[in-house]
């Protein structure tokens, strides 16, 4: 850019007076220009390389020792300072606080590995509020069913648990889906074939199918015949008023 300019500088490599055009201007030629932009980066490079040796040295240093800061611990792990303390909140890290410092001893983070449980697949879990969960007391209460029964069905069928304050919670939906197909209930004595159905209704199979899945009606197989039971199917229909619920609701 032509400029009009004239400012008397010194230039910041070789200290000779010259006249600048632009205000921004540091050197009295390109080639003290390049001559200090060569250094500059030679001084970058060597920062750079000093502080990868002070890291290597401070790594060494956290492995010789016995005690750990949690930030030192967390560095020898490889782990983040945050996920570090929620090891130590959550005591599956053993730590000893003394005032104001925390002490964590490599031994008992070794330790760790000696009595390691098998690893095991994280599976995603539902995301549900614990309102949508019964507790296996619950379960037990309101299909009358053991506590093994429930871990066998829940394992089985693996339906959605959480552990929360040492209780087992299972998914309310899953539960209820479960224990409504296979429909143990001794009360229903009254069912519908698909043809019944099919006869009163007016449907096709296709949507008996749709019908009896989405409000979970329960059936039951007999030879190669399907039934359902009458009266969930007529309070589906809203031909009869649904009973009362013999079932509490949990409260958390
Ligand atoms: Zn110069």
């Amino acid at each position: 850019m032509a400029s009009n300019i004239n400012i008397q500088k010194k230039c910041e490599w070789c200290g000779k007076l010259f006249i600048a055009h632009k205000i921004s201007t540091r050197y009295c030629s390109r080639r003290c220009a390049n001559l200090a932009y060569k250094v500059k980066t030679r001084q970058k490079r060597i920062s750079e390389f000093q502080t990868m040796i002070n890291q290597q040295i401070e790594k060494k240093d956290c492995i010789d020792k016995d005690f750990f800061t949690p930030s030192e611990a967390a560095k020898y792990i490889g782990i983040s300072r945050t996920t570090f303390y929620r090891y130590l909140e959550t005591n599956l890290i053993k730590s000893v606080q003394l005032k104001r410092k925390t002490i964590i001893r490599k031994r008992d983070i070794e330790a760790l590995f000696d009595n390691a449980s098998p690893y095991k697949k994280h599976l995603p879990r539902a995301k549900q509020s614990i309102t949508d969960f019964y507790t296996t007391a619950e379960v037990k209460e309101k299909y009358g069913v053991k506590d093994s029964r429930i871990f066998h069905i829940a394992k089985e069928h693996n339906i959605s648990r959480t552990f929360h304050c040492g209780k087992t919670y299972c998914s309310k939906k899953h539960i209820d889906d479960y224990f409504a197909k296979k429909a143990h209930d001794p009360e229903i004595k009254e069912w519908y074939s698909t043809q019944d159905m099919q006869e009163k209704f007016s449907m096709t199979l296709t949507a008996i199918y749709s019908f009896v899945s989405k409000n979970a009606i329960p059936k039951k197989k007999v030879g190669i015949m399907v039934y359902y039971s009458k009266k969930h199917v007529d309070i589906a229909k809203g031909l009869i008023a649904p009973e009362e619920p013999k079932y509490y609701t949990f409260q958390p």
